[in-house]
């Protein structure tokens, strides 16, 4: 028998999971994003993509970035993707459909 300490957890996972956008803030993470010809690492810091790749060293964001913003949702603040699209420059033609 799960100890009632375990229910609880799980009661209040699915609670809290419900709930995540008020509860869940990401801080700071990395990933792996595999490209056409080679993997980058994207890093998130309190609202700031960076990624190891050409690109972004000129831009200050790139395809990676603007993917992982893109698979994250509003589980992540939006950063240079939503400052491109709100200028109108460089806007992906995905972003305009
Ligand atoms: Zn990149």
């Amino acid at each position: 028998m799960l100890p009632s300490t375990h229910i609880a957890d799980v009661e209040k996972s699915m609670r809290y999971a419900q709930e995540s956008d008020d509860r869940i803030v990401f801080k700071r993470f990395d990933v792996s994003v595999e490209g056409d010809h080679r993997s980058h690492t994207v890093s998130y810091d309190e609202g700031l993509w960076t990624c190891d790749c050409e690109g972004y060293e000129h831009n200050n964001y790139c395809g990676h970035t603007m993917t992982m913003e893109r698979v994250l949702g509003e589980m992540v603040r939006l950063g240079e993707l939503a400052i491109a699209e709100s200028s109108g420059e460089a806007v992906p033609a995905t972003a305009q459909a």
